[in-house]
């Protein structure tokens, strides 16, 4: 399992997964794809996941990994196992619990990754603009608080994720961010918007009370470096994704 480690601090486990190999790839799920829900063979997604496990070296139960809508809706993770049930329909995760590995699927998306150490939160969030344009991160940042996180003291990272020169979107889409970003994440260069999601984001958890420079841009575009990462603007979304990491030692 190849992946690359978030910008978190001490005592926080963060990271991404990568396709592994470098390709040429013999299916959209190769090599490491443990999403189950996008279309890849179940046994190897659990293999996957089986490999991901033994690399954390916690027990099945503790790998959160909701099913995600592009909703706005958090959870709050208390228990191990999770109620299953209450993971349809999750876009973001919190916990204060140590061992709990918080698990979000993206392949373009921003995975999202915080943590307040002093208070021994932490979250992952999945943000595509749907996310972004709703309160998903309004919404983690207000879970992480009821369990006693402080935005001041929040750090967050952004995983591998579409940059702005790849993603083009629609008048409709644009306008969304147009009326609601103070300042401009759309870009006209090339004649048709672009969205700079990173830029968004970062607006949206500063305007949360996070500072600026606890707040981390993401590396590679997933779009741009097909050897690393899965890409559903370029493969289809029936294809694999890159897991997204969170937990507290
Ligand atoms: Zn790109």
């Amino acid at each position: 399992m190849l992946k690359i480690d978030l910008d978190m601090p001490a005592g926080v486990r963060a990271f991404s997964t990568l396709r592994g190999g470098g390709g040429p790839y013999s299916t959209p799920y190769h090599n490491f794809n443990v999403c189950r829900y996008t279309g890849d063979d179940l046994l190897h997604a659990a293999i996957c996941a089986e490999i991901l496990r033994r690399h954390l070296g916690v027990a099945a139960e503790a790998i959160v990994m909701p099913r995600q809508t592009h909703s706005d809706r958090v959870m709050t993770v208390e228990s191990v196992p999770a109620d299953a049930a209450a993971l349809e329909g999750v876009d973001a995760l919190v916990t204060d619990r140590r061992g709990v590995a918080l698990c979000v699927n993206t392949a373009d998306c921003v995975p999202v990754a915080l943590a307040d150490t002093v208070a021994g939160v932490i979250a992952v969030a999945h943000c595509g603009w749907r996310g972004v344009v709703n309160d998903l991160l309004p919404n983690t940042i207000a879970a992480m608080k009821r369990l006693g996180a402080e935005p001041g003291r929040i750090r967050a990272s952004m995983g591998p994720s579409i940059c702005p020169r790849c993603f083009e979107v629609g008048e409709e889409v644009a306008s969304q961010f147009r009326s609601r970003w103070p300042v401009s994440v759309i870009d006209m260069g090339s004649g048709k918007p672009h969205v700079n999601l990173a830029a968004a984001i970062r607006c949206r958890l500063t305007a949360d009370g996070l500072t600026d420079s606890n707040i981390t841009d993401p590396g590679d575009c997933t779009h741009c470096t097909p050897q690393h990462f899965f890409s559903a603007r370029r493969e289809g979304v029936e294809s694999g994704r890159m897991l997204t990491v969170v937990m507290l030692d």
